[in-house]
């Protein structure tokens, strides 16, 4: 047996074979094609060797500006790589003749050439393999979009284990044959652990080599609680982890017989539990959990999970799936958060060298008008079929609000104009997830309905520690008092005008937090619908008042280790076997 120690970043413990996803088999299937499909797949060979020829030319002709004609023209032998007739013959033999996808007989015809080059007597040629690889990658893009995988190859109950997976990737796992996730890149709140989260896939993240050290066909034990998975485990092992899957289902089941009770304290105040989603189909799971409304609408994910530019048709069909299927509940649709980790194929985005501080969400769109546009005419068109809020993120500066409460206003008048309904009334909120908009809320204060306290990016904003990188993870703590000075000043200033405020970032899901941030006084948590019942839980076990008393205490405190611990006490004092061994969110299972 072999023991590595991750971040168990989405609950549930699973015993399963392993699947361990290369680079490559993560990029190429080995798909073939119905004879009738050939033509598509030359026009689509050929648009991305021309799309990439072009590519190159700009390269070289750039390189050549700013390094000299010497440097620019190592991109000489690419280009006549593209071009080269042979290899042309090569990648259509592989269509034609094996019926292979152009991904595929790209894939296979580079990968054959580059082992003629890697075995020359000639270091030089030997040398050019890495530009193949290079022109591999190059066409493998074009072809499949960067984040567009096939994990078709699945039949069977499988632990996916990678180096990474994207937020889109995770999202397009099939969730009944993928039972679990083990990754060596990510951090507790990485949007691929959200999704699986979300999903209810255990996860773990930050696994040391974990795809070097795994062979497919592998025996492993995944436990999303401890962080902790086991390779070739022994039978007495499995035995012991089937048995706490068989006590974790029975738990997870009791704390949904309060589905249908109020999250309302022993003294009587009400906290609305809401649910994150990032598709409509997940709001069935959402109210099945106890939620009741989303808090949260990721709609990126309808660009990271579409193979075409989604239209103003498209939004509009997904809002109003959403919206149907929660049945006057309410829903709060945040604009797009495109960027850093969210990269979609359908919109243009420069390389930059820090993308969590560069163009991202609201900036995007500001910077992408029309973008913009198409999905506020959709959200403003699905406004009159229920009880929709509009929310703004990544908020960092007065003007940005203003621009983009503009450009709202833009678009009603053009709705307007074309005679279409919508609720003019609608209510407009913004996401605190930058601690310069947390440190100084008031200008905000008026030109909002509503405030949702984004704890992931704020956290690693204030921190600065990258919530996806698994090296600085265990800096990464909202128990942080810079962090938890920052959701009291915000809580303060919207409380002074009267302004609801939520929290939607995982720090809402975390058992540990939940007396904390209720003494604080937030009234709204929108979670992870997994996370719901067991908050719920706490909540109705406490007084506002002993809440109160333990937010005063850890606020006091000077440490996140502190805060942790004393947070971790204070919840045991209410809920003595809430991280107990007997619970299987416990902290030491089998
Ligand atoms: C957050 O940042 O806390 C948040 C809820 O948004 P996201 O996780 O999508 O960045
Ligand atoms: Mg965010």
């Amino acid at each position: 047996m072999e023991l590595i120690k991750g971040i168990g970043v989405s609950s549930g413990v699973v015993v399963c074979r392993a699947m361990v996803l290369g680079e490559d088999e993560l990029r190429v299937g080995r798909r073939t094609i119905a004879p009738a499909d050939v033509p598509e797949e030359r026009r689509r060979l050929q648009a991305a060797l021309a799309g990439s020829s072009d590519e190159i030319r700009e390269l070289r002709d750039s390189t050549t500006r700013s390094l000299g004609k010497e440097t620019g023209a190592i991109f000489d032998f690419h280009l006549g790589l593209l071009n080269d007739p042979q290899l042309l013959k090569t990648f259509l033999f592989g269509i034609e003749t094996n019926y292979s996808s152009a991904e595929y007989a790209v894939h296979k015809a580079l990968r054959d050439y580059g082992r003629i080059f890697l075995n020359h007597e000639d270091a030089f040629f030997r040398e050019r393999v890495k530009d193949i690889y290079d022109i591999e990658r190059r066409l493998l893009d074009k072809l499949m979009g960067k984040e567009r995988i096939r994990l078709t190859d699945i039949t069977e109950p499988v632990v996916i284990v990678a180096h990474d997976l994207s937020p889109s990737q995770t999202a397009s796992l099939n969730k009944s044959l993928v039972r679990g996730i083990a990754i060596e890149a990510g951090g507790r709140t990485s949007h691929t652990a959200i999704i699986a989260n979300s999903l209810g896939i255990p996860a773990v993240v930050g696994l040391e080599n974990v795809a070097h050290r795994t062979t497919t066909g592998d025996m492993m034990v995944v436990n999303g609680y401890s962080g902790l998975v086991i390779l070739d485990p022994d039978q007495a092992t499995i035995n012991d982890h089937k048995e706490y899957e068989r006590r974790q289902k029975l738990y997870q089941s009791s704390l949904e017989q309060m589905r249908d009770l109020p999250a309302r304290t022993r003294d009587g105040v009400d906290i609305a539990l809401y649910g994150n989603i990032e598709f409509p189909s997940e709001v069935e799971n959402a109210i099945a959990k106890g939620a009741t409304g989303i808090g949260l609408y990721r709609t990126e994910f309808l660009y990271l999970s579409s193979d075409h530019e989604p239209t103003e048709d498209d939004h509009y069909a997904a809002y109003a799936e959403a919206i149907r299927r929660l049945g006057g509940r309410p829903v709060v649709i945040r604009t797009l958060d495109l960027g850093a980790d969210k990269y979609s194929p359908f919109v243009e985005q420069v390389p930059e060298a820090n993308p969590f501080l560069g163009c991202r969400s609201i900036r995007l769109c500001l910077a992408n008008e029309k973008l913009f546009m198409v999905q506020l005419r959709a959200i403003l068109r699905a406004s009159v079929l229920g009880n929709v809020s509009v929310m703004f993120p990544m908020i960092s500066a007065p003007i940005e609000l203003h621009k983009a409460k503009m450009i709202l206003k833009d678009v009603m008048e053009e709705l307007e104009e074309e005679g279409l309904p919508f609720n003019r009334y609608i209510r407009v909120g913004m996401m605190v997830e930058v601690p310069a908009t947390a440190l100084v809320p008031h200008p905000y204060m008026s030109e909002c309905d509503f405030f949702s306290i984004g704890t992931n990016d704020l956290i690693q904003y204030t921190l600065a520690v990258d919530r996806g990188n698994q090296r600085v993870a265990s800096l990464y703590s909202g128990a942080h008092p810079a962090v938890l000075s920052l959701i009291q000043t915000v809580v303060r200033a919207a409380g002074r005008k009267n302004k609801p405020v939520a929290l939607c970032g995982e720090l809402g899901g975390d058992p540990q937090f939940t007396l904390l941030l209720i003494g604080m006084g937030i009234r709204t948590l929108s979670i992870t619908p997994q996370n719901i019942p067991e908050i719920k839980k706490i909540i109705r076990s406490v007084t506002i008042k002993d809440a109160e008393k333990i937010a005063r205490t850890a606020m006091s405190k000077f440490s996140a280790n502190q805060i942790s611990s004393y947070l971790h006490d204070a919840t045991r004092k209410f809920l003595p076997d809430i991280f107990s061994e007997e619970n299987p969110g416990a902290a030491h299972p089998p």
